[in-house]
């Protein structure tokens, strides 16, 4: 365990707020946010995590994360899965009792990912710039109990998004229906509520909590 808790990670914040996205939306939650992402989402509203950061050894980061009154944990970014001492984070915080959700692009191998982590995965849509850096594959290794989530930009998202739950058979291997999230100031909700509506396959309307309670432009929230 000490071994572990001195590895490092580049750390852009941590901080404590509402989960506002995936099936734990609504509930408090810590978040360790990683620097660094290899993607350019057209809509990223996380770009102050693409570069600086500041080094702290896993110990620090549980020490940070024992002073909110909370139990849930997510690892976000930026793309956490690029610092290979994240899988160490996440054996930590199970060894200490975290229910840990890990948020990443699909754009990175979920393969070693531990089968406690409750994974959401941001899958891109044509909108977002970045559809060619899906690994598809990943799709394989989510468990009945994950996200698989797509950021909505246009109608045109929507049904590319339709059909790759239908080719891939999705429904079959998740316990919820995948979530389709209206990129925040570019698509309505209320549009999105009516694809939704009117699709003959089952999807859940993903709102981003935290950008309704709090600023959409403050972070840490
Ligand atoms: S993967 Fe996430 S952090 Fe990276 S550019 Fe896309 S939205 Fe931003």
């Amino acid at each position: 365990m000490a071994a572990t808790e001195e590895q490092t990670l580049i750390i852009t914040e941590i901080f404590y707020s509402i989960q506002g996205e995936g099936s734990f939306a609504g509930e408090p939650c810590a978040f360790v946010r990683l620097t660094g992402c290899h993607l350019r989402c057209l809509w990223c509203d996380s770009e102050y995590s693409f570069f600086g950061g500041e080094k702290i050894s896993l110990a620090d980061i549980l020490d940070r994360l024992r002073k909110f009154p909370t139990k849930n944990v997510e690892i976000t970014g930026g793309e956490p899965l690029l610092q290979k001492n994240v899988y160490s984070l996440m054996n930590l915080l199970n060894d200490n009792g975290y229910k840990i959700m890990l948020e990443t692009s699909g754009a990175r191998s979920i393969e070693q990912v531990p089968a406690f982590v409750h994974i959401v995965m941001d899958l891109k849509a044509p909108g977002s710039g970045e559809v060619e850096k899906n690994i598809y594959s990943n799709l394989n290794y989510l468990k009945p109990s994950d996200d698989l989530k797509v950021v909505i930009r246009d109608e045109a998202d929507f049904h590319w998004t339709e059909k790759l739950v239908k080719d891939k058979n999705i429904h079959a291997k998740l316990m919820r229906p995948p979530i389709v999230q209206p990129s925040f100031g570019e698509m309505e909700p209320a549009k999105l509520a009516e694809l939704v509506k009117q699709s003959a396959l089952p999807f859940r309307l993903g709102l981003q909590l935290h950008k309704y309670i709090y600023s959409p432009e403050l972070t840490g929230v």
